[in-house]
């Protein structure tokens, strides 16, 4: 069995990628699972492209099969948690659940198994996310999105056949999520220079060691999955997502929560995140291209607490960011001397810190060239962003985290506005 080997000390326990994975299904169910039913869970679709076809090679080895819950393709299954809740009541008892589908059906599965107090099998359509192999799931808990707590999934099934026939849009969005791994990386040299969050090592390398082969080639699904599994077990291991999301993700947040459309269609979380590498990128090349000296001299004068108060109070008057950022955004906020020092902590490592960073890029250029050559969007108009809420999006992702990135970089050196200017 063409197993990859997983890290120590996860939930995930067996991970197999092959051309013609599902076959394998039943000896896995019987090692991982001894004397379960299997239980299908899976939408029109994915029932069509790969669920029709497990429950099949189940039947045939003699593993006992309960009635597959299909979800209807039309409208798309939404990750509402009422109905993760509804499947964890018409889960079979002593049946293993498997998830066949693409990040939705893996989250609601996800949810639904914790709430009963099972783990359950991955099998995915579309290599689309990095969320298949990350604890939590994106919900939406009473109309606003958060993570519920939940564990990984115990096995992931990757069947480079069924990967092959998701929507070419869906695997761009997933080398998109994969390759803002470059930026967020960066974001997180960034902090760990400035004190703010230590570069764990042995994690690193989970995802960075092999991320340029990952990323080479668009069309090799299983690099591309092999990447966003990996990201999922440093997620894991790390206990939170700053091994793979930095201000990227925050940008995609922000139009997330604007319920960002284009052409009527709710946009990719991967077609987000790439759009979101670009802005990332761009304010890394300010970054690279200003000198300490520079930095000093176009320095905005720090503000006071009254004034940024009022500015994020604007930012934040459409009401649709949740409770968060106002009290987060405060919290990290600096003002007099405070504001001063951390300037000068940035001045003092500046130099290095550029030639950190313009390592980690690599090719720049070519970076937003591989995201176009894979399908991905790479400007605002392409995901059906106008410049007002593209730049209200850019100064607004900085209050969401506390999460040092590059906008908190040129924010506290009093230059993000001058950045995001001169982006035009
Ligand atoms: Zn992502």
């Amino acid at each position: 069995m063409p197993r990859i080997a997983v890290p120590a000390g996860i939930s995930t326990k067996v991970f197999i990628l092959d051309d013609d994975a599902l076959p394998q299904i039943p000896a896995l169910l019987a090692e991982m699972w001894p004397g379960k039913s299997a239980w299908i869970v899976a939408d029109g679709n994915t029932w069509r492209v790969a669920g029709e076809r497990v429950q099949k090679i189940l039947k045939e080895a003699g593993v006992p099969c309960c009635e597959p819950c299909i979800l209807p393709a039309v409208p798309k299954p939404h990750p509402d948690y009422t109905l993760a809740c509804q499947l964890a009541e018409k889960m079979p008892a002593d049946a293993v659940p498997l998830a066949v589908g693409s990040g939705v059906i893996n989250d609601l599965v996800k949810t639904a198994a914790d709430i009963r107090k099972t783990t359950y099998c991955c099998i995915p359509t579309a290599p689309s996310v990095d969320g298949y192999t990350s604890k939590g799931s994106a919900m939406s808990v009473g109309g606003s999105k958060k993570t519920v707590p939940c564990p990984a999934p115990a096995a992931v099934v990757a069947d480079k056949t069924v990967l092959l026939t998701a929507p070419p849009e869906m695997a761009a969005a997933g080398y998109g999520d994969l390759a803002a791994k470059i930026v967020a990386g960066a974001d997180w040299i960034i902090a760990d220079a400035l004190k703010q969050d230590p570069v764990r090592p042995e994690i690193w390398d989970i995802v960075q060691k092999d991320l340029r082969t990952w990323l080479a080639d668009p069309t090799d699904l299983k690099a591309v999955f092999m990447g966003l599994a990996a990201t999922g077990y440093a997620m894991q291991l790390h206990n939170d997502s700053r091994p793979a999301s930095g201000a990227e993700h925050l940008f995609s947040h922000v139009w997330e929560m604007e319920h960002l459309e284009h052409n009527g269609e709710e946009v990719s979380h991967g077609f987000k995140v790439s759009v979101g590498s670009v802005i990332s990128l761009r304010l890394m090349q300010f970054f690279l291209e200003t000198s300490p000296e520079e930095a000093r001299r176009l320095a905005a004068p720090p503000i006071s607490v009254e004034e940024r108060q009022r500015e994020i109070a604007e930012l934040l008057k459409r009401g649709c960011y949740g409770e968060d950022p106002a009290r987060l955004s405060m919290e990290k906020f600096q003002a007099g001397d405070a504001a001063f020092a951390r300037r000068e902590a940035i001045y003092a490592v500046w130099g290095d810190l550029q030639k950190k960073v313009a390592r980690q890029l690599g090719d720049q250029e070519a970076f937003v060239g591989s995201l176009k050559a894979a399908g991905c969007p790479t400007t605002p108009e392409e995901i059906g962003l106008d410049r007002a809420q593209f730049i209200h999006g850019i100064y607004t992702a900085q209050l969401i985290r506390k999460r040092y990135n590059i906008l908190e970089l040129l924010y506290d050196a009093g230059l993000l506005k001058t950045a995001v200017e001169k982006m035009f």
